[in-house]
């Protein structure tokens, strides 16, 4: 499970969403998430989504507004193994109990692999510590009608003795209300009264029945007594979450406190006989979004917010593809002042450096993307060709955290993302064919953080390192200052490397030409290779 993105609240919540590494699953997420177990020490709730969105599309929901699939029971496993593992020796405690619900996005009963899941989960967490909890809006249709069989089949023989819990989403006592709701075919209450009467046994723990209620609503305890036997079905009441969907139709109604009427409204369940808990809203967690499918649906905004905003860098990229080769031709005169020395390029003791010309950078759907590294792929990849032609070792370096929190350093609180080891973000751009190379994964901006870099070029000889890739002011000129101490005379590709703006590209050039770096050009460099000519003047091409 590759974590894109996660939201910590100290002591509180962990939210997680994530990507499992199914072909299927490039373009979509999963979210999870572990909340402390509400008034019990020690208990956690990992929240586990079952779908990639939820077609049931409950009104209060954001789960609903998500792009509609099935999750593997390999997708679903992937999410609690990694809610488990972060709980190994090096997180925080194993939790001493954990209710695990099959029920953060997605409509259980929908997905047959939730039961393929339940009989793995019975072999992989065996112990009594480990109750699944599977909550459901019931949809009606011959399908579910053998899920719902067949879960109590289960239930009987992998989890007896209380160690299951099934939680049906009511709402209201209104049919038509409900309807509104839960806009799809569903059981009836009638219906749900049957199934929970033959689904609890006398070990067993009680159905819940959830109720989102707002502030001024209530349970008729009489009619809720007809309906259910509190012997079998216990109640569950929490707010109207203000989710994204609730909020658009102005039905969400979060409380913090228990409102006075919810109060008594329990005290009158109570009276006939039912167990009632009542879970006010976190203020902390609804900070965060935590409720259902809104980090998802966040990250969906998030991203087209992001086309629109690359679309927009396009436009006002200071290069282009098109244009790289004239803008040299500026570049190479605006720097000349700067340049102290010129340093002459010797192919014979020289390798090619090509750095973080990945995803990250390359990618339109990117919220790092550089159009300008674009503009210089057809360079650097011409680079990469004539050095390896020539005999000549090429080196790539990539970056990528395997955790920022643990490996970002300062980079962490300095950049607002930072790309995960294995995402297709690290992916360096296949048209530079790095498989070949050797490649250096880096967590800081110099690629000598890594210290088989400078290894690798000691054994091979290496006197220059010729640099191109991203981003021209930071990593290239963090690399060029680390080569240039460690007595690699480095040389930067002036038309093969790219910043963000073109004032920050020549800014480095510049400064690197005036004190670290002989600055070539790539058609100059191609010649130099090609053994046209020794680079006396190496902007000679242009
Ligand atoms: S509340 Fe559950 S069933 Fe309803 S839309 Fe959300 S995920 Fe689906």
């Amino acid at each position: 499970m590759q974590i894109l993105e996660e939201r910590i609240i100290p002591g509180m919540a962990s939210l997680f969403l994530g990507r499992s590494s199914g072909p299927d699953n490039e373009a979509s997420a999963v979210e999870f998430l572990e909340t402390k177990a509400p008034g019990s020490t020690g208990a956690v709730d990992w929240w586990i989504s079952v779908q990639k969105g939820c077609p049931v599309g409950c009104r209060f929901c954001d789960g609903g507004s998500l792009p509609w699939g099935n999750l593997r029971a390999e997708d679903i496993l992937a999410q609690i193994r990694c809610l488990a593992s972060r709980r190994s020796s090096e997180g925080p405690a194993p939790p001493a109990f954990v209710n695990l619900r099959l029920s953060r996005v997605g409509e259980p009963s929908l997905n047959p692999d939730t039961l393929k899941v339940l009989r793995l989960l019975a072999r992989e967490f065996p112990g009594p510590d480990v109750i699944p909890c599977l909550s459901t809006a019931a949809p009606k249709s011959p399908v579910t009608r053998d899920f719902f069989e067949e879960l109590l089949a289960i239930k009987n023989l992998l989890y007896p003795n209380g160690r299951f819990d099934l939680q049906f989403s009511a709402h209201s006592l209104d049919e038509r209300r409900r309807q509104e709701l839960i806009p799809i075919k569903k059981w009836s209450l009638d219906e749900i009264s049957e199934y929970g009467s033959r689904f609890v046994g006398p070990s067993d723990r009680k159905v819940a029945l959830a109720f989102a209620l707002p502030e001024g609503a209530s349970i008729d305890p009489r009619r809720l007594s007809a309906l259910f036997d509190p012997e079998r079905f216990r109640i569950l009441i929490t707010p109207v979450y203000a989710a994204e969907a609730a909020k658009a139709l102005g039905i969400a109604r979060p409380w913090h406190r228990v409102p006075a009427p919810i109060r008594a409204c329990a005290a009158g369940l109570r009276r006939r006989g039912f167990d009632v808990e009542i879970r006010a809203d976190e203020a902390r967690l609804a900070q965060a979004a935590a409720s259902c499918g809104r980090l998802w649906s966040q990250a969906l905004r998030r991203r087209a917010a992001t086309a629109l905003k690359n679309i927009e860098l396009e436009r006002q990229s200071y290069v282009t593809a098109r244009t790289i080769s004239s803008k040299a031709l500026t570049w190479a005169k605006e720097i000349k002042g700067f340049e102290r020395q010129r340093a002459k390029l010797d192919v014979s003791q020289s390798a090619l450096l090509v750095m973080d010309m990945q995803e990250l950078f390359l990618d339109s759907g990117s919220e790092a993307y550089m159009p300008s590294s674009r503009a210089i792929l057809r360079n650097a990849a011409r680079l990469r060709q004539a050095f390896a032609k020539s005999g000549r070792p090429v080196y790539f370096s990539f970056h990528a955290h395997d955790d920022p929190a643990k490996d970002g350093g300062l980079m962490s609180s300095w950049w607002r993302m930072l790309c995960r080891a294995g995402s297709p973000e690290s992916r360096i751009a296949p048209a530079l064919d790095p498989d070949l190379c050797r490649t250096f994964r880096k967590c800081r901006y110099s690629p000598f953080s890594h210290p088989g870099l400078e290894d690798a070029l000691r054994l091979e000889k290496i006197r220059q390192l010729v640099v191109a890739g991203v981003a021209t002011h930071l990593c290239v000129d963090s690399a060029v200052r680390d080569a240039f101490d460690l007595g690699f005379q480095p040389f930067v590709v002036g038309d093969a490397t790219a910043s963000q703006t073109e004032e920050l590209h020549l800014a480095a050039l510049r400064t690197l030409s005036h004190g670290f770096a002989g600055i070539l050009w790539t058609d100059a460099v191609m010649n130099i290779l090609g053994g046209k000519f020794h680079a006396q003047d190496p902007t000679r091409t242009l």
